[in-house]
């Protein structure tokens, strides 16, 4: 592998900065029983009204476990978006440095590119929806910091071969982020086991899918315990609630219901790839290793209009290179999978 020195990535301000210091940072013992002056709190308990611990320990803990990572390889925010513009305010300066992402591929990285003023180089997928790899490398100068890497990828469902991946993280000096927010619907496991051979490689993940959280906000973030203390040196002090934090842990807690949830999930995936191929102007379904089918059709601009008439609301992703004409499926309950088939074999 290139040699890899993360205090090349680092934004110069960033390395500069002290953090922020909270009453929670400063006092850290919360189990003994002590009287808190030190916050300017209301110190009447209506179970909200002190601080949220701003390192989410509790919650990490658990995670560690159940993800096999250590808590010092952790990073909590407020969802993926909260770290995934951690990770452009840390690792690109603003009108100098470029990132890599692959289209079609999820919209935030490149909003997050142009809000954070960070040239975004599109490399596009091949038509078999996997990475160019020489292609992405070609594009790499001294200022790109980081390539974006989404499997499985929205919204196309595929995930990306591990050979791709690999290659990226041992020829790229900077860091490969691999956003895994669809990795409980994939068949290949995690790259969170691979944290220790790359030490460029960041993973997010989210409880808005599999775990069924998208309402509270909660997006994590894997990599080397440097890069995650430099993150943390910028990241709000208070940035996941206590409520969230709360829902979140229960949830990571019930372990067997979200594995039961996945499990009808990906039942009713396949029972809906194949009922839509016998639909007359689906053309074709591309396989899924997420929570959503895209859909190659006659006319989606039609289709996605009758249906909005008829009640159901799906993605039209025409617009996205490679994607003309398809339509993206959200899995449903198996009541709202039969309300979408009747609808489609319904239209003319
Ligand atoms: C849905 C999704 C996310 C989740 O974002 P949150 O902010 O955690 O809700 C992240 N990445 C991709 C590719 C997604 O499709």
């Amino acid at each position: 592998m290139s040699t890899f020195h993360l205090e090349k990535l680092v934004r110069e301000n960033v390395a500069r900065l002290k953090p922020y210091s909270s009453a929670r940072d400063e006092f850290k013992d919360f189990h003994q029983d002590m009287v808190f002056l030190d916050a300017n709190e209301n110190p009447y308990n209506n179970g909200v009204n002190r601080y949220p611990d701003p390192q989410q320990i509790t919650l990490k803990q658990h995670l560690s476990t159940v993800k096999r990572v250590p808590v010092d390889q952790i990073l909590l925010g407020n969802g993926s978006d909260e770290v995934l513009d951690l990770l452009f305010r840390a690792f690109s300066e603003p009108k100098t440095d470029n990132v890599i992402t692959l289209p079609p591929t999820y919209g935030m990285y490149s909003v997050l590119a142009a809000t954070n003023d960070i040239a975004n180089r599109e490399v596009m997928l091949t038509k078999e929806f996997q990475p160019d790899v020489h292609a992405v490398l070609e594009q790499v100068d001294h200022q790109t910091k980081m390539i974006f890497l989404c499997s499985p990828n929205n919204p196309t469902a595929n995930s990306f071969e591990a050979e791709s991946i690999e290659k990226l993280l041992r020829s790229f000096r900077g860091l490969i982020i691999v956003d895994e927010a669809y990795i409980d619907f994939a068949e290949g496991e995690s790259w969170s086991t691979r944290l220790q051979e790359y030490p460029n490689l960041v993973i997010i993940q989210t409880l808005s899918k599999a775990y069924g959280l998208a309402g509270i906000r909660l997006g994590i973030c894997y990599a080397s315990a440097e890069i995650i203390a430099i993150l943390n040196k910028i990241k709000p002090p208070y940035n996941v609630n206590e409520l969230t934090q709360k829902r979140a842990l229960e949830r990571v807690l019930d372990a067997e219901k979200v594995e039961t949830e996945i499990n009808f999930i990906l039942k009713e995936r396949d029972t809906l790839s194949k009922v839509l191929l016998q639909v007359d102007f689906v053309q074709h379904v591309f396989p899924s290793e997420a929570n959503f089918i895209l859909a190659r059709v006659d006319n989606a601009n039609k289709r996605y209009d009758q249906l909005i008439q008829k009640g159901i609301v799906v993605r039209n992703r025409s617009t996205q290179a490679l994607c003309e004409n398809t339509l993206r499926f959200t899995v449903g309950t198996p009541d709202e999978n039969k309300k979408l088939i009747a609808a489609l074999n319904e239209l003319d």
